[in-house]
């Protein structure tokens, strides 16, 4: 999965943008001027970066050169048709990748999957897992059970991903909220609780008719696939 800073001051374009690589199943934050995005960028630690080269305050080029000072972070920078020249500054800066303007969702996230890889970055590699009849695809970040795409908000998708990768263990609150939820100094276990019970309504199930996931009261949460002799 990929979390995806953007980095745009055009208004249209940035929701734009939002919607589509939250389609493609990206978690996506923004930023509307340089010195915001150089910011995000340093504090929220996305996966990568789509940067604008033509910001109000700062511009690109100079958030990229900032950025490259303290950070390695993945991006790709958005040019006009005209820019050509800074485009090829940009590559030259640490940039690792670049698109023209206007361009579609597909494209971008094509780019943004190739830049992780090339990187050897977790994404777009990731094998479907398989628990009985839920595959969730990581690179996709979609999830199928018995066949039907499931609607999953992106923390939705990044907890059942995080107990698909070990089916049949017992995952603690507390390392759900240090993985999923990135808060390694613990949180409130019902935040846990509360996307539980939303993933538990999208799976068709309860707690009291649980199928695939199961609490384990005071200890965790796990994910198994329902056998013919589950009650
Ligand atoms: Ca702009």
């Amino acid at each position: 999965m990929s979390h995806v800073l953007v980095v745009e001051d055009d208004p249209v374009l940035r929701n734009a943008l939002v919607r589509a690589l939250r389609d493609k199943g990206h978690a996506v934050n923004t930023a509307a001027s340089g010195m915001a995005g150089l910011d995000a960028a340093i504090t929220d630690r996305p996966d990568l970066v789509v940067l604008d080269l033509g910001l109000p305050d700062v511009d690109g080029a100079r958030v990229l050169r900032m950025l490259r000072a303290v950070s390695d972070v993945p991006v790709i920078v958005a040019t006009a048709r005209d820019e050509e020249p800074e485009m090829v500054a940009a590559l030259g800066d640490g940039a690792d990748d670049y698109i023209v303007k206007p361009f579609g969702a597909a494209q971008l996230d094509a780019r943004i999957k190739a830049v992780l890889r090339r990187l050897g970055l977790p994404d777009g590699v990731e094998e479907p897992l398989r628990v009985g009849g839920l595959v969730v695809s990581p690179a996709a970040r979609e999830v199928t059970l018995d066949g039907r795409t499931l609607d999953l908000t992106p923390r939705e998708f990044d907890l059942l991903a995080h107990l698909a990768r070990r089916p049949g263990q017992v995952v603690s609150r507390r390392e759900l909220l240090a993985e999923v939820w990135q808060q390694p100094l613990g949180g409130a276990d019902k935040t846990v609780d509360v996307h539980l019970s939303w993933l538990r309504r999208k799976l068709g199930e309860s707690a009291q008719a649980p199928r695939y996931l199961h609490t384990v009261r005071t200890v965790g949460v796990k994910l198994t696939a329902p056998g013919p002799e589950a009650p």
